[in-house]
């Protein structure tokens, strides 16, 4: 064995060396509707402002780490309820392994729960941050199981439930009954988190109900709303608990450009509101045209993506790369997945030239 492998081997866990990268596609040249991405840009003039407040900034000095002007819009303009504050990611990606390094044990492993397929980040997190992760696989439908999550809540009295409402990748919004199920029953012990990184798209929210459960944490991003690249999420939940996710959370960890980026863009937030409606109703549309189409099942979505099941999902995935298109193949994620594939909703233009290519797809 060579030196440095003799030294990866001694140094890195191996169980961090058996697991594949994050894998993110090459989109260069591709219409890109794989990555849930809000294809709108801010128009011009917003921009032009943007730039000038951007130019202003210090870089020389480290962020003040209470992110407060820019936490003062996310409450005020978020629906973040009076008495509650948030605490900022570098994306909700950070959040969520900020919750489970706040929630991994030393002297016995702690447990995440959540329903399978879902957000792979919940699994890696967990990981590691040392924890065990139980996926509850999704009923057929791709509706949750409630008796099985409650079973698994039960059994193994996890740290965290992760919930993403509604959920990627099947695009679908869980019962809010089922989710009210879960917190109670992890009362005492355990916390629900409700991820709510699609909630433009879905306007359905736990965020006003925080003040009933002491045990609920609500996780949100601007990155699906229209600012991916800035890379922020909050989260709120009982004060008591966000004092001690604080204290993992890097203290710097949102940097000056972001933070003036999410202050100029929740002070126009109606443009970002209005493009979401622009997406709203651009799904509605995508959804009817496959529905339409044979062969096709369309599963429903309150999210800015649609999942779809088709005969053969990687011939179909292999002619939409010819075409230059590139969507997620989400077919070997899980078993209910079979033959599934997840588009991201975008402009009428793009959704248009998509549906061309998936027609020519099927027909070759
Ligand atoms: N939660 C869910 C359910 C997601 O699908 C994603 C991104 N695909 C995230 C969280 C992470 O979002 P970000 O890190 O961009 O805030």
């Amino acid at each position: 064995m060579s030196p440095i492998a003799t030294l990866v081997n001694s140094t890195i866990r191996p169980d961090v060396q058996a697991v594949a990268s994050y894998h993110v596609a090459d989109a260069s040249g591709f219409i890109k509707l794989d990555a849930m991405e809000n294809p709108y840009h801010l128009p011009h003039h917003l921009r032009e402002d943007l730039a000038q407040r951007l130019a202003d900034v210090a870089l020389n000095r480290y962020p003040a780490p209470a992110y407060s002007s820019v936490k003062q819009r996310i409450r005020d303009k978020l629906g973040v309820p009076a008495g509650y504050d948030v605490i900022l990611g570098n994306g909700s990606d950070e959040l969520i392994s900020i919750l489970c390094m706040a929630c991994a044990m030393q002297d016995r492993r702690a447990t995440v729960v959540a329903p399978t397929p879902s957000f792979v980040m919940y699994q890696r997190s967990a990981q590691f941050a040392g924890m065990d992760y139980v996926g509850v696989p999704l009923k057929a439908d791709l509706t949750l199981d409630l008796p099985a999550m409650l079973a698994a809540i039960a059994e193994h009295k996890p740290a965290l439930v992760f919930l993403s409402y509604p959920n990627n990748p099947t695009g679908n919004l869980f019962a809010e009954d089922d989710i009210v199920a879960i917190i109670r029953a992890l009362d005492g012990f355990g916390l629900a988190i409700v991820d709510e990184a699609y909630e433009p798209f879905a306007q359905q929210t736990f965020m006003h109900r925080l003040p009933e459960f002491d045990n609920l944490v609500v996780m949100r991003t601007v990155s699906k709303l229209g600012l991916a690249g800035i890379r922020l999420g909050y989260m709120s939940a009982a004060p008591q608990l966000l004092a001690e996710f604080d204290k993992v959370r890097p203290p710097y960890n949102i940097n000056v450009l972001t933070q003036v980026a999410a202050e100029f863009a929740l002070d126009h937030l109606e443009v970002l509101n209005q493009q979401a409606a622009a997406l709203r109703a651009a799904r509605a549309d995508l959804m009817a045209a496959l529905a339409a189409m044979p062969d096709v099942e369309v599963f429903p979505s309150a999210a800015n993506f649609i999942l779809i099941r088709v005969p053969d999902s990687d011939a179909i995935n292999a002619k939409l790369l010819s075409h230059k298109v590139l969507i997620k193949n989400v077919s070997k994620m899980h078993s209910v997945l079979t033959n599934c594939l997840r588009i991201t909703v975008s402009t009428p233009e793009e959704n248009s030239t998509f549906l061309d290519a998936f027609a020519a797809s099927q027909a070759a």
